[in-house]
């Protein structure tokens, strides 16, 4: 049984969690909340809330948390698709039971769609092509003058413009048998404004979207307009078609990539566009968002080599970051092509020719490496806390090799690189995964509320979740290494992912929905009660502050650690003068906080 997110969204919408958690525990009201003895730990005084407006559920006492469907998965004993089938029976949505009764109906609604979806591409090329609109005239100046598209590349990859009126469309579709209905079924048709309908794309350049096989299951509209916002957006998912589970441009290149065993992945559809209209075909674009599992599995079809390609910006290298990890475990061997700033392969190639971007892929780096160079390009290399910071940095990646003899040889290369002792590496190493033991042991319960730093990292990730416009200043502002725990770390990395866009709790407990460990760290931050009234810069720069703080006092301990087994006398006295800046800088902080 496939279940679709829609799916999940409706049943979250139609079940009241209150209700449903009353059936199993006596809910008070709280405040905006609501209270009682918690049904997973044994307990006398109640330390279990439930939140009707976040649609989560917290224990203060034993962590358990989450939102409808984990709170069913632990009280019923139920697997994640289990806890969704009892909850839609609850709901009275009826799911895809057995392939078999619902085949014909599904197929032919499918069928309908793809022909719906060619039928508006051959109304948005037209538009493109000879639309009077203003904005058609812009779209066609951008595409084809300013980013030298060719009429054919249009034509095969199915470019267009949808007419700013956005509603003629609706009568085209009527002449060709399709109704309004069709239009919302297909994700394209978007009804506002007193129940009137209107093409969700209207205005915007598409991008049609094809599955393998070449059928178009949905689209893509960017804007041209400067403050437009979002610049991209696609169709709402369908039977046909859901965000993440193809890969721009496949269909046409899937034979090129098949040959080469090799694909060159790149994030945008113009990027994508401008390779291939420079005779370079064995890519695919995963389309502006981070890379999904799906999508790897459907890379893994057809290739064995992946080489990423993405902007060379700050969002760029973490998409790229979030991208090695994905394909490599799906058994891939992937390699990074470094565009110099502030390039991306759409631009590079326009200024600098198609040579020239053949050499950088050529000198494609393996992961190792890549990392390497940007931490050294952060920190230098010079003083023993930046060796640390980049060994530090390197961690996970030499954490993730299986084959201990490759590994001993990367610490030795490194040690070599960075002129330390090997000693020093295996000590962070070392270093690192006590702390974390700890902090595991750490539980997410009210106690560890009053711990300073930690209390700290919640409140920044509650403030991410809970306000868009703070998102800049602390992203800007913390790298990732200055949260310390495991899972805050994971939930950060998916915040800086989608930081242009909404994303709020409720979709953060979707990503990790089934995890309940990480399930339960959410829920925790959602019901956390700050006693701050209102967010303010100052209150977040003193946050900030505290985490950073925390993170000079690891570096501080870790260096005391090499200072104590440190023999030569220089390095000492290196190693004594850096602690005592650290101790400087730790005062400075507490000063301004
Ligand atoms: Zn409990």
């Amino acid at each position: 049984m496939v279940i679709q997110d829609q799916n999940l969204e409706e049943i979250k919408n139609r079940i009241d969690i209150v209700e449903l958690i009353s059936n199993y525990v006596d809910l008070k009201p709280a405040g905006k909340n609501y209270r009682g003895l918690c049904p997973f730990h044994e307990e006398k005084t109640p330390s279990f809330i439930v939140s009707p407006e976040k649609g989560i559920f917290h224990c203060f006492g034993c962590g358990a948390g989450g939102g409808i469907f984990n709170f069913v998965m632990k009280i019923e004993n139920l697997s994640f698709q289990d806890a969704v089938v009892h909850l839609s029976h609850k709901a009275g949505i009826e799911l895809p039971t057995s392939k078999r009764n619902i085949q014909n109906k599904e197929y032919r609604q499918k069928a309908k769609i793809i022909q719906l979806n060619q039928i508006v591409q051959k109304y948005y090329y037209d538009s493109l092509i000879h639309s009077e609109d203003p904005l058609a005239k812009t779209s066609r100046q951008y595409l084809f003058q300013k980013r030298g598209i060719k009429l054919s590349t249009a034509e095969q990859f199915g470019l267009g413009y949808s007419p700013a009126d956005g509603k003629a469309i609706i009568e085209y579709l009527y002449q060709h048998g399709f109704d309004g209905n069709d239009f919302i079924q297909a994700g394209i048709g978007n009804v506002i404004r007193k129940g009137e309908l209107y093409d969700r794309f209207r205005g915007r350049i598409t991008f049609a979207l094809h599955d393998p096989n070449g059928e178009i299951t949905g689209f893509a509209g960017r804007t041209l307009l400067e403050n437009e916002n979002p610049k991209y957006i696609n169709s709402s998912d369908s039977p046909v078609f859901s965000k993440g589970n193809n890969l721009y441009g496949l269909f046409a290149t899937k034979n090129e990539i098949r040959k080469t065993k090799t694909v060159i992945l790149v994030e945008g559809y113009m990027d994508f566009l401008s390779l291939f209209e420079n005779k370079i075909t064995n890519c695919v674009a995963s389309m502006g968002t981070a890379l999904t599992v799906n999508q790897a599995t459907l890379i893994r079809r057809f290739a064995e080599e992946v080489i990423i390609c993405y902007d060379s910006d700050n969002a760029g290298r973490v998409a790229t970051f979030r991208g090695v990890d994905i394909l490599t475990k799906k058994g891939l061997s992937v390699k990074i092509a470094v565009l110099p700033t502030p390039y991306d392969p759409d631009s590079y190639l326009r200024k600098k020719g198609r040579e020239e971007f053949l050499e950088i892929l050529k000198q494609k780096k393996p992961i190792f490496d890549y990392q390497l160079e940007l931490l050294l390009k952060e920190y230098g290399s010079n003083s023993l806390e930046s060796q640390i910071h980049i060994i530090r940095g390197l961690l996970p990646s030499i954490n993730s090799m299986t084959d201990s003899i490759e590994k001993s040889l990367k610490i030795r290369s490194l040690a070599q690189y960075l002129k330390v002792p090997e000693s020093l590496i295996y000590n962070v190493l070392k270093g690192t995964q006590e702390s974390e033991k700890k902090i595991k042991l750490f539980k997410t319960t009210q106690k560890d509320a009053a711990h300073g730093a930690i209390k700290a990292e919640k409140i920044l990730i509650k403030f991410l979740l809970e306000d868009l416009t703070v998102r800049n200043l602390i992203c800007d502002q913390v790298p990732i290494e200055y949260f310390s725990i495991p899972e805050h770390r994971r939930i950060y990395q998916v915040i800086l992912n989608n930081k242009n866009e909404e994303f709020s709790l409720s979709d953060l407990i979707n990503v990790f929905s089934g995890d309940e460990l990480m399930s339960s760290c959410i829920s925790a931050i959602g019901s956390m009660e700050t006693e701050f009234p209102k967010i303010s810069e100052e209150l977040i720069q003193s946050l900030i502050n505290t985490l950073k703080k925390a993170e000079l006092k690891r570096v501080r301990t870790l260096l005391a650690g090499e200072l104590a087994q440190q023999k030569d006398y220089k390095s000492k006295l290196l190693i004594g003068k850096r602690i005592e800046e650290i101790d400087k800088e730790i005062q400075g902080l507490k000063t301004r906080s």
